[in-house]
Formats: C-alpha cells, sequence, structure tokens
C-alpha cells in the first residue's frame, strides 16, 4: 500500500520476460485474480503504531504509522456463537473469561482474527499462525507461504504496478473501528484508478461516546447540531454531529469516486443501556442515505434487533427507529439480528468477583483463623 508514483518512473519494463511479451495484460489480470484467491479475498486493514529503532546513543526510536492487511478467518454468514459460548460457561472459570474478552472485542465477529494477529505479535511472523488454532476460532484457511499476497506484490515493480488495480477490485476490505476506516477511505478512497475499491465491509462495535453525540435534543430543533452536555467542556469540546470520527467516515463513503459494489455495516454498541434506549438510527444514520450508486441489497445495514413494543413508551425514541415507512427512500437495506447484552456481563461479572472475594474471606479459604486459638496443655 505504498505510493506508487516513484514507482512508475522506475520500473523495468521486463521485456525479456514472456510473461508480459507473450501474454496479453487480460489474461495476466486473471492469473492475478486467481492469485489473490490463494490467500483470502478478504483482508482485516489494520494501522500499527511501529516503533523505530534506538538510535547509536540508545535513545528508542519515535512511533511511525503503518497500514497492515491480514487475511480474514471468519465466514461472513457464520452465525455469531458468543453468546450462546459465554452463556455455557462456567462463572469464574477461564472458559468465561476468554468468552467475556471477545464479547467486548472491537473487533466484534471477527474476534478470531483479532487473536490470530495477536498470536503472531506473540510468536514473530517466523512462526506465522495460518494453520494454527486459536481456541474456539473457526478453521484457518490453507497456508501457502508466510507473506501472502506480498509474494506477488514484491516480485518487480511492474508487476507492483499492474497488478495493484486488481488487488483493490478483488478484495473485500474490512475494518474494524470508525478512525481507521476514515483514515483508509481518506487514503486510499480518492484515487478510482489506482485503488478501485469494490467492496467494503465494516465490523464496529460503536464507543457510546459516538452514538450519544447524536442522541436527540430534548427540543427539537434546538441546539441540534452541538455536542450534549455531558461531551461539552474541555475534554472533547470539538465533538459534534458534524464532527466527529463517524461522520468523517460517512462522508468519505459518500464522497468515494466510483460506487461500490458492495457495502456492508455490521454495527454494535459497548454501551451497557439497550441500543434501542440510546440509538437514534435516522440521525446517526442519516449521512449514510446520501451514499449513492450502490444496488440496494448490496449496501446492507446489520443492526441490532429492536424488541417487541410493549405500550406507548416501550420505546423511548419512538420516530426514530429504521423502520417501516423509514426505509421507503434509503439506499440501504437493514438486517436486524441479536447482539450480546452488555448489561448482563457487566453484572454477571460483578458477581462473580463478588463470589470470588467471599469466597476468600471464608475462614478455612485461606491461612489460620485470627486470633488464633492458644494451643492445648
Ligand atoms: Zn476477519
Amino acid at each position: 500500500m505504498d505510493d506508487t508514483s516513484s514507482s512508475h518512473c522506475s520500473a523495468d519494463p521486463q521485456f525479456p520476460s514472456p510473461f508480459f511479451t507473450v501474454l496479453p495484460a487480460e489474461i495476466r489480470n486473471l492469473i492475478y485474480a486467481e492469485f489473490w484467491k490463494l490467500y483470502s479475498a478478504r483482508q482485516h486493514v489494520v494501522k500499527r503504531q511501529i516503533r523505530e529503532e534506538a538510535d547509536a546513543e540508545g535513545d528508542p526510536g519515535s512511533f511511525t504509522e503503518q497500514w497492515l492487511h491480514v487475511p480474514c478467518l471468519v465466514d461472513p454468514s457464520a452465525e455469531d456463537i458468543r453468546w450462546s459460548k459465554y452463556m455455557d460457561s462456567s462463572p469464574s472459570s477461564e472458559d468465561r473469561r476468554i468468552w467475556v474478552n471477545r464479547l467486548r472485542s472491537e473487533w466484534c465477529l471477527h474476534w478470531a482474527c483479532e487473536e490470530q494477529i495477536q498470536l503472531q505479535d506473540r510468536t514473530g511472523p517466523a512462526e506465522s499462525v495460518s494453520d494454527r488454532e486459536v481456541s474456539g476460532a473457526p478453521k484457518s484457511p490453507p497456508a501457502h507461504g508466510r507473506t501472502g499476497i506480498l509474494d506477488l506484490l514484491l516480485t518487480c515493480k511492474r508487476i507492483y504496478l499492474e497488478c495493484l488495480p486488481s488487488l483493490y477490485s478483488s478484495t473485500t476490505f474490512i475494518l474494524t473501528d470508525t478512525r481507521t476506516a476514515g483514515e483508509f477511505l481518506a487514503c486510499y478512497g480518492t484515487d478510482a484508478e489506482r485503488f478501485p475499491l469494490r467492496s467494503l465491509e465494516l465490523c464496529i462495535r460503536l464507543p457510546n461516546l459516538l452514538t450519544e453525540i447524536y442522541y436527540p435534543p430534548a427540543v427539537p430543533g434546538l441546539d441540534d447540531e452541538g455536542p450534549p452536555a455531558i461531551f461539552a467542556g474541555r475534554a472533547r469540546p470539538t465533538v459534534s454531529v458534524r464532527n466527529n470520527p463517524w461522520q468523517r467516515l460517512c462522508d468519505a463513503l459518500v464522497a468515494l469516486p466510483a460506487p461500490l459494489h458492495d457495502l456492508r455495516i455490521w454495527l454494535d454498541s459497548s454501551d451497557l443501556r439497550p441500543w434501542h434506549k440510546r440509538v437514534s438510527e435516522t440521525r446517526f444514520f442519516a449521512r449514510l442515505s446520501d451514499v449513492r450508486g450502490l444496488d440496494k441489497t448490496r449496501f446492507v445495514l446489520s443492526l441490532p434487533e429492536l424488541p417487541e413494543r410493549r405500550g406507548p413508551d416501550s420505546h423511548a425514541l419512538q420516530e426514530h427507529y429504521l423502520e417501516d415507512d423509514k426505509l421507503d427512500d434509503v439506499p440501504f437495506t437493514v438486517e436486524r439480528g441479536p447482539r450480546p447484552n452488555n448489561w448482563r456481563v457487566h453484572l454477571r461479572n460483578i458477581v462473580s468477583f463478588s463470589a470470588a472475594a467471599a469466597l476468600s474471606l471464608q475462614p478455612n479459604a485461606i491461612g489460620p483463623v485470627y486470633p488464633v486459638p492458644p494451643p492445648e496443655a
């Protein structure tokens, strides 16, 4: 994912190579497309801070940011098993701890991919984890080498330049946090010739900071563009409906120079309170109505399911849900599904912690009873 302008100037035309002189460009592009399929047509994009090496005087180097791509291990049509696994685990067990972490993973459905990267970070690239099983994770795709798609990109500059558009148009890029997704589109979403993005998947566990910004004002129309009172002040004085990472991501999707073929957005919230009580969907997703050029069936918004209405007050946000006639004029399809119950996870953790603390205070659980009774004569 480097800038290609300098490579254009210095690339060797590779005239002695029959690959370029015998095969027409159409055939070469078919070969590239098949090559991408060998690894994974679905790639995570992550941004890492890399510390540069210490200088001669021993001072630690500064950090630089680096884009990484990692093959996705998850079948996009697979069911989210985290909640049922969590419920099946015993309180205070190691299994319970693992599944709590997975429920809270910012990678959401892609928790196995996150664990794969963490494992790779610990073991290093020499022990790539393509074939190793992460506990509870779906089976990994077959490994065909250590560097994956870089094998082809690093062959020579001419191949790099020629196959890059094929890579971007054949790959589904998956992003799991709002800020990185916005930055990715700002870097690679503005040049449709060099980086012809076709398929994008966002799988994001929204912090309540973001969703609260869009909570309806107490008096409709009043102070509609400003942040709620809890975010005003010194901490985040500039965060508002018009200026926040989610809005910038939506703006970038609207501004894409060429329409995507597929756009899937799966969302959950880290808020302990239920989605339907805090998220104004009509306000939060308003900007997405300006995304144009996609077939409505290929632009899918996957949201938490809404509970059944029980009386006029069961859904406090009333007209703010994307349902019924609110879906008539939007360019996307809304799918709904179950999400982990953050409040129950939180409560159970407190109970488990209290139980463990109580157990540790039982007289026979730790050491002698105080005051120590005098020895019998
Ligand atoms: Zn994944």
